[in-house]
């Protein structure tokens, strides 16, 4: 592993062979062999979502076989006579195995990792223990993380967000899966413990989308820290905690923020958002865009992402912020900048962006015209003031799965999408392309984790080294079939740049 041993800088940190493209290798086969036709995924995705939010995959043949009682009370085996997991229906297995190979298309970069990595084996030795949205795309990454030489426990980070196929095809493959569709909270924590307390099992590694896990391991098992390298943690809730831990002098392993990555915070949050928005609002309300006028609160990445693609197709976008800089952005790329209650009257959809609380209350809901459709992008159902919707004055009415529609007194309807719980996380799918990038970006802060050499990292919390950034970028530009354009000598020494990066300081800011 001494290629991993290189420096304690970020700066200086170098890749190991593996790792290093070379420009001529952009058009290996692999990606040049991209299969043209990508299927209908039964989608989900993985960023931060507690346990309990509200999360529902587009619907899925797997989804269909409602098994009664809890999977708990099942002995199942594999074909290989193995009953170490716990999942809804080992029978879906082949299903799942298609809907991940549909996945696969879509996530070469994971792909190209395994075929880089084989004969090195940069996680031999290590025993992951996570807890994750379990969908199709967090499939590639585990059965990447085995090829890389892992041995690989697994828990929901979510009690609605996984797809019971995908996690029967990852329990006939061999691996400990333990999660289905509707956990109750029992069975939440119920599968984590089954993760981390075995005999003759201890982790190494923890991989965690939330946080519980980690909190689990803190509460219940604080011996298993002992032999834990590190904890990756994707999701804004968990990388919070963490550096509320650091803060406290109680964090005993390093953490890396996979969340606060270049190639997280940009794709996801900014891509991500700018595809599934128009996803999201199709499917539930069939709208069409063109000469709406939509009002989005924040720009920040999420907000820019949905104004562009509502602009895209013609809508008329109003922008709300607080913050100057990000208000000035929303002006020089040609939104109206506008307080809500200034436009509230003549909006047909409000979209909250901004993590915050109470941002559409009921004061704008009375104001708002017949008809118009509200809903939330931001991490947690506090943007909305649904509380304030739920009066004895004004009626319910479910209309389709996801879409209320509130009546006043005077027969005025709102459509509220998902309850305020996220949009596209709610009632749509969401890209594997950017899933593939956050999962790239999860592999390789383990491997650097688990590689690294003792005294590089603290009992802290860290960002991804920018070279490691660069690389996860670079992998998915291959898909694309891009031409990197190379620095000269005399360039390189001119911007005082290593060759092969970084290319930019740790506070750039892209
Ligand atoms: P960000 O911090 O970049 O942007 C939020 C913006 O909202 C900021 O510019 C802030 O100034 C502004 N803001 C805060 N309060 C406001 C208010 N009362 N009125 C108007 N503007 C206000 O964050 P981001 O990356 O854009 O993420 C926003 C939210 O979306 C977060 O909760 C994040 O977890 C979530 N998120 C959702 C998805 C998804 O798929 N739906 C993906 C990534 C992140």
């Amino acid at each position: 592993m001494a290629k991993w041993d290189s420096s304690g800088s970020n700066l200086a940190f170098q890749l190991p062979q593996w790792m290093q493209i070379q420009l001529t290798e952009q058009k290996q086969a692999e990606f040049n062999k991209r299969p043209g036709k990508i299927g209908r995924r039964s989608f989900s995705r993985s960023i931060s979502q507690s346990s309990t939010d509200s999360f529902s995959s587009a619907p899925s043949e797997s989804d269909s076989s409602e098994d009664e009682g809890t999977p708990r009370d099942k002995v199942q085996k594999n074909s290989k006579g193995s009953s170490d997991f716990c999942i809804k229906n080992i029978k879906q297995a082949d299903f799942g195995r298609r809907e991940i190979e549909i996945a696969e298309q879509e996530m070469l970069a994971l792909v190209a990792l395994r075929k880089r990595a084989q004969g090195e084996k940069p996680l031999s030795g290590a025993k992951i223990v996570g807890c994750t949205h379990i969908t199709a795309q967090t499939a590639v990454l585990i059965e990447t993380l085995a090829v890389l030489g892992a041995q690989c426990r697994w828990a929901a980070c979510n009690i609605y967000s996984t797809q019971n196929a995908v996690a029967a095809a990852l329990a006939e493959a061999g691996f400990s899966v333990f999660a289905w569709k509707g956990e109750s909270e029992y069975d939440f924590w119920w599968c984590i413990d089954r993760c981390v307390n075995l005999e003759g099992w201890q982790p190494n590694m923890i991989l965690d989308d939330g946080g519980d896990l980690t909190h689990c391991i803190y509460k219940k098992y604080p011996h298993v820290f002992n032999k834990i390298k590190g904890i990756v943690e994707e999701s804004v809730t968990g990388v919070h905690r963490l550096y509320q831990l650091s803060k406290a002098g109680k964090l005993c392993v390093p953490a890396m923020n996979v969340n606060d990555s270049v190639t997280k915070q940009k794709f996801d949050n900014l891509y991500c958002c700018r595809e599934s928005i128009l996803d999201g609002l199709k499917r539930t309300t069939d709208v069409m865009f063109g000469g709406k006028q939509v009002m989005i609160c924040g720009y920040g990445e999420v907000g820019k992402g949905c104004s562009a693609a509502l602009k895209a197709l013609g809508a008329i976008v109003y922008v709300t912020e607080i913050d100057p800089i990000c208000a000035l952005q929303a002006c020089m790329d040609g939104f109206r900048l506008v307080k809500l209650s200034e436009v509230i009257r003549n909006v047909d959809i409000v979209i909250t962006c901004t993590g915050n609380k109470n941002v559409v209350r009921r004061e704008h809901l009375d104001r708002m015209k017949n008809g118009c459709m509200v809903c939330n992008m931001g991490h947690s159902n506090t943007e909305i003031d649904v509380a304030s919707l739920r009066m004895p004055e004004l009626t319910w009415e479910r209309v389709r799965s996801q879409v209320d529609h509130i009546i006043w007194p005077d027969g005025k309807r709102i459509i509220l999408l998902a309850e305020g719980h996220l949009l596209n996380l709610s009632c749509s799918t969401v890209p594997t392309f950017v899933l593939s990038i956050t999962a790239t970006t999860q592999a390789l802060a383990l491997i650097e984790l688990y590689n690294a050499p003792e005294g590089r990292y603290k009992q802290d919390v860290y960002l991804l080294p920018k070279k490691m950034d660069e690389y996860v970028a670079s992998l998915h530009l291959q898909t694309f079939d891009a031409h990197l354009t190379e620095l000269t000598d005399d360039q390189a020494k001119y911007l005082s740049l290593n060759k092969n990066g970084p290319f930019k300081p740790n506070y750039y800011r892209y």
